[in-house]
């Protein structure tokens, strides 16, 4: 069976590092198993779903390297939970509910005050057709609730949590569809996985207690025919995996959640490779590091390397590891991002001294000027006259002019180099003077030296 995953957000924001880890551990795991990635947009709250939020997630995953093999929007599907629930309701694991928003929570603080869980006492089961229709003749429509089958345990060996169990009767009813005939959550989810034919729903431990209730609402829509041409042959549910959640160095990261998105990622000019590298890893037992190359980021990554732990988002580490792949990018992956005039050879000379892909213009000044040299003392004076006249041009003008200074003079170590490294770049440290020296040339670099002999 070809594995299939699913990314569901909701269109009511942006994407922030908590969604981005989720679309890519499912990217992940669809590409580790030659399977499929669906995008499905979970819009149907019409009100806060946006259409900007909409594209916003279409270009965030593509700027990651998450392309979608499909996408899919819950707003086009209302027909498909239609009849969904036609056929519950019909199953008799369906029922509506007339309890106002202040009546259950009542209940809910009676409950609470008793030191009893507050779950819903079901009293809409118990109502005779009469009361029902009362209820309708005042005008109240009812919202509808999915009924829990309380006979056995639900259960379901989690991808990353292992063996899980829960008893039924101490989960509430879910309502699943107001009173307006919107739809909450969880069975447009639950009939999706079915008719798409997903595999595998990874995401977040905050869903857990969802997927005890839908592994039921699964059993019940897979028996009633849902999903059946998609699913025949296999079990009803798909494998569940819930990843620990992932929380700030200093603990919660929803206060910053705004300023971890992918512009504002990008405006740090944090790469796409580096948050991919970190997040493909954060919060498992392999060791996060600058992996550029996702083949083999997909070669390692296996949920049984998930921790249970709440995984620590460190910006500081993300710094690392971007400086590390912007170390390590070539030099045609980042042309349309550098200062006019900068080659090949150009960016292998600066690239060591970045952290990030746009402080290339900073360094290149140092090869197209003009610099700032400091102010010598009448020895070094001497010194830089002397390299002036020593420079020699080649292929490799460095070694040759500093061979020939130490040989002809008596300076060595900090003393040969260092005042070269001034007046040749203004600066006591920086790119390799093998490389800018070429990149420098000849007339410039001479230049430069007498300019630094003349004080
Ligand atoms: N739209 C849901 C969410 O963003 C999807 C959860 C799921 O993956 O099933 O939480």
């Amino acid at each position: 069976m070809n594995t299939v995953t699913r990314f569901a957000p909701s269109p009511t924001g942006r994407l922030h590092v908590g969604n981005i880890r989720t679309a890519l551990h499912n990217w992940m795991l669809a590409r580790k198993h030659g399977g499929r990635f669906l995008l499905r947009i979970d819009d149907t709250d019409a009100e806060r779903s946006k259409e900007e939020y909409v594209e916003a997630i279409r270009t965030d995953l593509a700027w990651l390297g998450l392309t979608p093999d499909h996408e899919e929007r819950q707003s086009q599907r209302l027909a498909s939970y239609e009849a969904a629930f036609k056929k519950l309701r019909e199953a008799g694991r369906i029922y509506p509910a007339y309890e106002t928003a202040q009546e259950l929570e009542i209940k809910r603080k009676i409950q609470l005050g008793r030191g009893l869980p507050p779950i819903y006492d079901r009293a809409a089961l118990s109502l005779t057709t009469e009361q029902r229709e009362a209820k309708e003749a005042e005008g109240v429509a009812p919202h509808w609730r999915f009924k829990l089958d309380h006979d056995e345990p639900i259960e379901w060996d989690d991808g990353v949590r292992g063996a899980q169990k829960f008893d039924p009767a101490q989960l509430s009813d879910p309502v699943i569809r107001r009173a307006d005939g919107s739809w909450l959550y969880m069975l447009p989810s639950a009939v999706d996985d079915l008719e798409m034919g997903v595999t595998d729903v990874l995401r977040g431990e905050d869903h857990v207690s969802n997927t005890a209730v839908q592994i039921q609402m699964f059993t019940a829509l897979h028996a009633a025919g849902v999903g059946a041409q998609q699913n025949d042959a296999v079990d009803a549910a798909p494998r569940f995996a819930h990843e620990a959640l992932l929380v700030g160095k200093e603990g919660k990261l929803s206060k910053r959640l705004g300023s971890l998105g992918c512009d504002a990622f990008r405006d740090r000019g944090i790469e796409p490779e580096a948050l991919v590298a970190m997040l493909a890893r954060l919060g498992t037992s392999l060791p996060v590091e600058p992996i550029a190359d996702r083949e083999e980021l997909l070669d390692s990554f296996a949920l049984d390397t998930f921790g249970r732990a709440p995984a620590r988002f460190d910006d500081a580490e993300l710094e690392r590891i971007n400086a590390a792949i912007v170390h390590l990018m070539e030099y045609d992956s980042v042309r349309d991002r550098l200062p006019t005039g900068m080659d090949a050879a150009g960016w292998h000379a600066i690239r060591p001294n970045l952290t990030h892909v746009g402080e290339a213009g900073e360094w290149w000044y140092l090869v197209t000027g003009p610099i700032d040299p400091p102010e010598f003392a009448p020895e070094d004076r001497d010194y830089l006259a002397r390299a002036a006249q020593a420079l020699e041009w080649s292929d490799d003008p460095w070694p040759m002019l500093t061979d020939k200074l130490k040989r002809e003079t008596e300076r060595k170590g900090k003393a040969l180099f260092l005042p070269l490294r001034q007046a040749l770049t203004g600066m006591n440290h920086g790119p390799d003077m093998k490389e800018l020296l070429s990149l420098i040339g000849e007339n410039e670099a001479r230049a430069r030296l007498e300019q630094a002999a003349k004080g």
